[in-house]
């Protein structure tokens, strides 16, 4: 799918709207999420748009790693590898996801409990 004039990440990444972007390469972009829910809250973003985790094809296996690898290497450059962090990717209104661009999100800096709510 191209990037989409409709899309708030796509959007982001195009440089229309402004965020604090802390790693970008020729596939991903990441920034800090507007709205932390950790002391370190990022979001991963492929450039690619895709809507939700459903929308990912075999094509795509390659993209999704790297964007896991930048989310693990994000988090070692902040201090989070060995405490631990949590990498979340909410799929459907049900599951939370409320941006229609897929993401990671990396937090750290807090414990995580199990289960999730
Ligand atoms: P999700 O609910 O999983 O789709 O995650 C979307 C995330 O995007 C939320 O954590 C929001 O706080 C975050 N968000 C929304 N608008 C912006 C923005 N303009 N810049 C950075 N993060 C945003
Ligand atoms: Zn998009």
């Amino acid at each position: 799918m191209a990037p989409s004039s409709d899309c708030l990440f796509c959007r982001i990444m195009a440089g229309e709207i402004s965020a604090k972007v802390v790693h970008q390469d020729e596939q991903v972009v990441a920034f800090e999420d507007i709205n932390p829910q950790a002391p370190r809250h990022t979001l991963i973003c492929p450039r690619k748009h895709m809507a939700t985790l459903n929308d990912i094809g075999a094509g795509d296996e390659q993209l999704i790693g790297h964007a896991v690898r930048v989310a693990s290497m994000l988090a070692r450059r902040q201090g989070d590898a060995e405490a631990g962090y949590r990498l979340v990717a909410n799929c459907q209104a049900g599951a939370g996801q409320s941006v229609f661009h897929v993401h990671i999100h990396l937090l750290g800096g807090r414990p995580f409990s199990w289960p999730p709510g």
